[in-house]
């Protein structure tokens, strides 16, 4: 008999996160734990079913990873964990699970999560998008997730907008990942000894801790060093979002992810460098920011979206 609650895992690089929770998203139990991503996969999947085992009464299983993973349930690589590369995922946590279990990307279960339960209900076409360590994304096309031909469609962070940009974790140059992500603000900021020395606000933050939510502090402030590099990167991701636009025609564009909370003007900044970047083809497509509790869902949102046949009430 169905319960009507669904357990989701949230396997990230340095946390996971279990989360049992309704169909309609009310959380009932959480429970956190440290990754244990350095002894390889079988330790990392018997971590997991062990923190299954402190919940009961569900209908379905979801795990998401940040990593691609293949609609036959095969993680490509995972740069954040040990061992992932060419890993059916899928088939392994079955067998420790001894039942169907639905697994995912993160970025891609956390777009069904803004269709499900944030205001992505209201549109069937959108575009999310998540800017915090790297960056990943999701497509919804007439109101199903699109996976493309193998399920690693919506990796709109490995679009390359400088062709001689820097090196992306992807093996590319000038990715917007390798450009405007939390990382690479960061890097882009420590390559920068000289400016770093002279800013009133970075030069007393020792460079090995510096982060994205320092230079955001600091342009708040009014550091000028700040102010480009953070300027910079809403440049880029407006010329990314612009491509977006153009490729998609999106009734919505959502946005998620840690960068996003540090600023609340960042949104419309975002949005008016996107119109301008958009040219004759502007068309005033809404940038709304995803409620945490959206990304906290994925896990859940993307089991109730693949045990109930994709069609969300
Ligand atoms: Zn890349």
């Amino acid at each position: 008999m169905s319960s009507g609650y669904y357990l989701g895992f949230d396997v990230g690089g340095t946390k996971i996160t279990a989360v049992l929770a309704s169909r309609e998203g009310k959380i009932k139990k959480r429970i956190e734990a440290k990754t244990r991503k350095l002894k390889g996969v079988t330790d990392l999947i018997n971590q997991i079913h062990t923190l299954g085992e402190q919940f009961d009464n569900f209908d379905d299983i979801g795990v998401i990873f940040p990593a691609p993973i293949s609609s036959k349930g095969i993680s490509l690589f995972a740069p954040n964990l040990m061992g992932w590369n060419e890993v059916n995922v899928k088939e392994r946590l079955e067998r420790a699970f001894q039942r169907d279990v639905f697994v995912d990307n993160d970025a891609t279960a956390q777009a069904i999560s803004v269709k499900l339960f944030d205001k992505g209900r209201k549109y069937g076409n959108f575009i999310y998008l998540v800017v915090g360590t790297g960056i990943g994304g999701g497509i919804f096309i007439d109101n199903k997730i699109y996976r493309g031909g193998n399920g690693y469609a919506g990796e709109l962070g490995h679009t390359v907008i400088l062709t001689n940009g820097p090196v992306c974790g992807c093996g590319r140059r000038g990715c917007i990942e390798s450009l405007a992500s939390g990382r690479a603000m960061a890097r882009r900021a420590t390559e920068n000894s000289k400016e770093i020395r002279n800013s009133p606000f970075l030069s007393s933050i020792p460079l090995e801790r510096l982060s994205a939510e320092d230079l955001f502090s600091g342009r708040e402030m009014g550091d000028p060093f700040c102010t480009l590099l953070v300027d910079e990167s809403i440049y880029y991701l407006s010329v990314a979002i612009a491509n977006y636009i153009n490729e998609f025609d999106p009734e919505a564009i959502f946005l998620g992810g840690g960068l996003m909370k540090n600023d609340p003007s960042l949104i419309s900044e975002l949005k008016e460098s996107v119109e301008n970047e958009s040219g004759k083809y502007s068309r005033n497509v809404p940038i709304i920011k995803v409620a945490d509790r959206t990304v906290e869902l994925a896990p859940i949102a993307l089991s109730v979206y693949e045990s109930t046949n994709h069609t969300p009430d």
